[in-house]
């Protein structure tokens, strides 16, 4: 049996461990990374154009 791997929209790396935020794949690393990133880091706005990719409206974290 194969297990749930999927390609992480954030890192590009395939990932056993995610959730989906729409069609887009997060692991849970980089959802670890989102939820602790301010505003204030520079990885932030990143994160944000990312998800904005995939939710035209805004999206709040
Ligand atoms: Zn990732």
């Amino acid at each position: 049996m194969g297990k749930n791997i999927h390609i992480c929209g954030i890192c590009n790396q395939t990932k056993e461990d995610g959730i989906f935020l729409y069609q887009l794949y997060i692991c849970q690393e980089c959802e670890e990374k989102i939820i602790s990133t301010s505003p204030k880091d520079e990885n932030y706005q990143f994160y944000v154009e990312k998800l904005r990719a995939i939710n035209q409206s805004s999206y709040t974290i």
